[in-house]
């Protein structure tokens, strides 16, 4: 398995997760279709190798081009009910809908992909974990906590995209509306570094080839504060962490299995409750 990043951060959002010869799958697409098919060539690809479209949630930097690039190429989308009826509704060909369930694993590319329930301001969001029988990477941005079915969701992967989103401190002082500030650190905003942190801190890092910041604030943040919490965390993630920008987006990483760690994940114990 490999994964890139087309661009990440409020003014859009795209992740390439492909999993060899069985397929890429596009999660979001929060660029314009034209800029969408750009960005792909620049890593290599087209519309022609993505297997699909998944959708975390409805806001604009996660799903702008989506409609418009699965009509024209034809490609199924996989999103939740609440996302679809409150965008994609009579803007996708509705042939192509794929509807998933939170916390229910579906398949895609040859890959297990279990969408995760995240607590974040919109209908039905959910975040992904990608695994096959030799990698497991995850990805979460778009949650204002962290709760227990997260930390048991994103524990034991090979790589680990994380919303890095905001220094409290940037925030506070920074030049945002005192509503849009409470609704950012809000409980259904947006990861902050210290709740990045926290979370690597409680999924571990044993194992973990690539921890990627994601969804950096471009006002409220710097890469440099985010890598540093992130540090202060694990300080054995130095040297596996890299930021994915807005504009540049992330180059391909390749997740190997180590050898003589080939071993299955272990099952995933059953959480239901919720620390929100
Ligand atoms: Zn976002
Ligand atoms: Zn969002």
């Amino acid at each position: 398995m490999r994964f890139a990043s087309i661009g990440s951060g409020s003014d859009g959002n795209g992740t390439l997760i492909a999993n060899g010869s069985e397929g890429t799958v596009l999660l979001d697409c929060g660029f314009s279709g034209r800029e969408t098919v750009a960005r792909l060539q620049a890593r290599g690809l087209s519309t022609d190798d993505l297997a699909g479209i998944l959708v975390t949630h409805e806001h604009s930097d996660h799903i702008k081009g989506v409609a418009r690039l699965a009509n024209r190429y034809r490609l199924p989308v996989y999103t939740t009910w609440g996302t679809f009826s409150a965008r994609l509704n009579g803007e996708l060909d509705e042939s192509l809908l794929n509807l998933i369930e939170p916390g229910t694993t579906f398949s895609l590319a040859g890959m297990q992909i279990e969408p995760v329930p995240v607590p974040h301001d919109a209908r039905e969001p959910c975040q992904f974990v990608f695994a096959t029988a030799s990698a497991r990477l995850g990805i979460l941005t778009d949650a204002g906590s962290i709760n227990r079915q997260m930390v048991t969701s994103y524990q034991g992967c090979d790589a680990l995209m994380l919303e890095c989103n905001h220094d409290l401190r940037m925030l506070a002082e920074g030049p945002y509306p005192a509503q849009l500030k409470r609704r950012v650190a809000g409980a259904l905003g947006h990861l902050n570094n210290q709740q990045a942190a926290d979370m690597l801190r409680q999924v571990g890092h044993d194992g973990l080839q690539h921890l990627i910041v994601t969804h950096i604030s471009q006002t409220n943040n710097t890469p440099a504060l985010a890598v540093q919490a992130l540090l202060d965390a694990r300080s054995a993630t130095e040297g596996i962490i890299q930021v994915a920008g807005q504009k540049s987006g992330l180059d391909w990483c390749s997740i190997s299995r180590k050898q003589n760690s080939a071993k299955p994940v272990p099952p995933r114990q059953l959480a239901i409750d919720f620390e929100i």
